[in-house]
């Protein structure tokens, strides 16, 4: 099952989808732009505090 976040990108507005290595993540599919779900509990109750970490380069 894939979920998605449409137009959730803070980097393009894109639309992310929610996927899972070794741990959660959301990634845009336009500019790959990648956030890491600290808690998938987190994400799908989108608390008021969006607290993630991001991992960019550049
Ligand atoms: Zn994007």
């Amino acid at each position: 099952m894939v979920m998605w976040r449409l137009k959730s990108c803070p980097r393009c507005r894109g639309d992310m989808f929610i996927g899972k290595d070794d741990r959660w993540f959301q990634q845009c599919i336009q500019c790959s732009y990648r956030v890491e779900l600290k808690l998938l509990e987190d994400f799908e109750k989108q608390p008021k505090r969006t607290a993630v970490h991001a991992t960019t380069k550049g």
